[in-house]
């Protein structure tokens, strides 16, 4: 198994209401030159967690963070003007948290954290704020949400 430091969540960037399949995702990935769906974990609005690559294999879903990391994605991220939401379901919710444990559990010292997170710190302060991010991605603050499934001593 591959070294993992960071488990990064993504949304599919599709609107509340849109059909976007693991199939969908993974045919798009590959037109773009990728030789697989680049995530390892699909979330659909129904709760179900889709496997994409194996754990094994390094994804492709955050450059220059790919080698160390897991990429889950959950369908959705934006509202029905197309603009950034958090639209996970009730069902998705559920399910994002029952993976993230599990994979807390196996991987105790990976920071959970959202593609925007690490957008680049411009200003140097340490922090990444909104003004900093290069996209919404996933579209709500997955440091907070699962805080509690953080590495120990991540906040100190
Ligand atoms: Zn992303």
């Amino acid at each position: 198994m591959r070294a993992i430091t960071m488990i990064i969540l993504h949304c599919s960037a599709t609107r509340a209401g849109q059909c976007y399949t693991l199939e969908q995702c993974r045919r798009d990935h590959m037109r773009r030159g990728m030789q697989d769906i680049g995530y390892h974990y699909y979330v659909t609005r129904d709760g179900t967690v889709h496997t994409g690559r194996a754990l094994s294999q390094a994804g492709a879903h955050c450059r220059g963070h790919n080698k160390y990391s897991i990429g889950v994605c959950f369908e959705g991220g934006l509202d029905a003007m197309g603009e950034a939401a958090d639209t996970r379901t009730g069902a998705q919710r559920k399910s994002l948290r029952t993976l993230l444990t599990r994979l807390h559990e196996q991987f105790p010292d990976a920071i959970i954290l959202g593609h925007r997170d690490l957008s680049p710190d411009t200003d140097g302060n340490g922090r990444i704020t909104p003004n900093e991010w290069l996209k919404q991605c996933p579209c709500f603050d997955a440091l907070l949400d699962y805080e509690d499934l953080e590495p120990v001593g991540l906040f100190g």
